[in-house]
């Protein structure tokens, strides 16, 4: 008994020092993404030189941390001894990063963040020329190191799996491929009877040009109305919005384009999306993973969601278009459902993948899906990028880019040496899909609710199943007790399927 207790005290004290490293480590990357953010949104263009120094020194601040020789010896100690759940939770997404990073050799690091550093300029000046060749030699590269990299932290997995999941750790890739089969198999159909459709849906009712500052104003309206919280976030600019920060301190920023007043409103309600899981992480929690987003695809489930099926919904444009016209009177003519429908159309003939709509967007992701996978493989050689690229525009959407700039150089990604990156995109709209119709069938239908512009249920739902658990539950563990089942496309399916087929008067769907 006496030697129970004091070995139990021994495993207290070790977890509160594991604890400590831990928060430290949190702490400093918290500190790495203010810096950040401040880079991106306010720093003075001549800031890069310092600012990239100060970056550098905290990442190898928590490297060092990370990979110390105490916090392996803490994670054996705790792996062994009896831990709450809770605990056992931390050990378990901690042991994750300390392996991952301890078997990576530092110079290697170092060489894929030096290429990427000068990769980010050669495709921008590919892009610019039209010139895949120019870039070819640097991506080259690329799928060599990130190859290497796999190999070191495990020789006899599949390295494409690898990457994925760097990004997506515990969702397999069988699962995300499944997920996207389906996807092509169910979309392409549907995405070529919405071509042969003649229904005469509006398309112009955002058209013409909306101030900066009165679509500013629009912007915190729409927040305001989202329930964000003022007391632990702000909205600025930035060319590629995106949102960042901690439950304390969540930040949302957005664009605004003269012409193109709908996409900031939809890029705002994406970023609140984003944010507004930040904010539901626990506060308690700040500094472990049971304060920390689960991965790439929960994060994206959550914009998505809000994005989509609440801000691309009829009974949304029905509550908001009111408060749209007190700022845009030129909008006075415009009914609810044409906005609705303008803010639906399916582009069938778009071949950027930014400014696809819900349908064709994920065959803009099956697309690059399979040709980094291929690529990483070793399936599909640099030069034949192209050509592969533009052959599955056609067969997928029926529609072939004539320039590499508007092919596979249009994003930035693989510059980074992002591989394995873009299906979480697709995974977060079909797991929005699915925490959407769970949400539904234990609330009850939403329309009313966002139709009043009460979004007090839903969001409380998502605080209850998905926010408040931070990094407590893997992934699958966690869609499976929030939904009652493992990932599966078929809610996203319906409710595409449903929703576009009234839209477009689809007969057979
Ligand atoms: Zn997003």
């Amino acid at each position: 008994m006496a030697t129970d207790q004091a070995q139990s005290e021994a495993a207290d004290d070790s977890y509160a020092a594991f604890e400590e490293r831990v928060r430290r480590i949190a702490n400093v990357s918290n500190a790495s993404g203010i810096l950040q953010w401040d880079q991106e949104v306010v720093m003075p263009d001549e800031g890069t030189p310092a600012r990239a120094q100060q970056l550098s020194a905290l990442s190898a601040i928590s490297h060092e941390l990370l990979t110390a020789d105490e916090t392996g010896e803490l994670l054996e100690e705790l792996e062994d001894s009896d831990l709450e759940e809770d605990q056992a939770a931390v050990v378990r997404e901690v042991r994750r990063k300390y392996d991952r990073e301890t078997s990576v050799p530092q110079e290697l690091v170092e060489e894929i963040s030096e290429t990427t550093t000068n990769a980010h300029p050669a495709w921008k000046q590919a892009k610019e020329n039209d010139d895949f060749e120019e870039f070819a030699p640097v991506l080259e590269k690329l799928v060599e190191l990130k190859r290497e990299y796999a190999e070191h932290i495990d020789p006899d997995a599949d390295p494409y799996e690898v990457l994925f999941s760097d990004y997506e750790p515990y969702i397999d890739l069988e699962t995300a491929e499944r997920v996207l089969e389906r996807l092509r198999e169910e979309l392409v159909p549907l995405i070529d009877a919405v071509q042969d459709s003649d229904a005469d849906l509006t398309t112009d009712a955002f058209a013409g040009e909306f101030d900066d500052d009165d679509q500013e104003a629009l912007a915190r309206d729409v927040l305001d109305s989202l329930g964000y919280d003022w007391g632990r976030g702000r909205l600025d600019t930035a060319p590629h919005p995106f949102s960042s920060g901690t439950q304390f301190d969540a930040r949302v920023t957005t664009r605004f384009e003269e012409d193109d007043l709908l996409g900031s409103i939809t890029s705002t309600i994406h970023e609140f999306g984003h944010a507004n899981y930040t904010l539901g992480l626990p506060d308690e929690g700040y500094g472990t993973p049971l304060g920390e987003a689960r991965d790439l695809s929960v994060h994206e489930s959550q914009s998505r969601l809000w994005e989509n099926h609440v801000g691309r919904s009829r009974p949304f444009w029905e509550q908001f278009l009111p408060t749209a016209r007190e700022r845009f009177p030129e909008l006075e003519d415009v009914s609810p459902e044409a906005a609705y429908e303008s803010a639906n159309q399916v582009y069938d003939d778009n071949l950027i993948r930014v400014e696809a709509d819900e349908l064709t967007y994920h065959l803009h992701i099956v697309i690059r899906f399979e040709i980094e996978r291929d690529l990483i493989r070793g399936d599909l050689a640099v030069d034949d990028v192209p050509e592969a690229w533009n052959d599955k525009y056609e067969e997928y959407l029926g529609v072939r880019p004539e320039t590499d700039a508007e092919g596979c150089l249009q994003d930035i990604h693989w510059s980074h040496g992002s591989f394995g990156y873009f299906p979480t995109y697709s995974l977060g709209s079909v797991l929005a899909a699915q925490l959407y119709a769970a949400a539904e069938d234990e609330l009850g239908d939403l329309d009313d609710d966002i139709r009043e512009g009460d979004f007090e249920a839903l969001n409380g739902w998502l605080r209850e199943n998905v926010h408040r658990h931070g990094k407590r539950y893997t992934t699958p563990e966690l869609i499976e007790r929030a939904t009652g089942r493992e990932l599966t496309a078929d809610p996203f399916l319906e409710y595409v399927t449903s929703k576009y087929g009234e839209l477009y008067g689809l007969e057979d769907y």
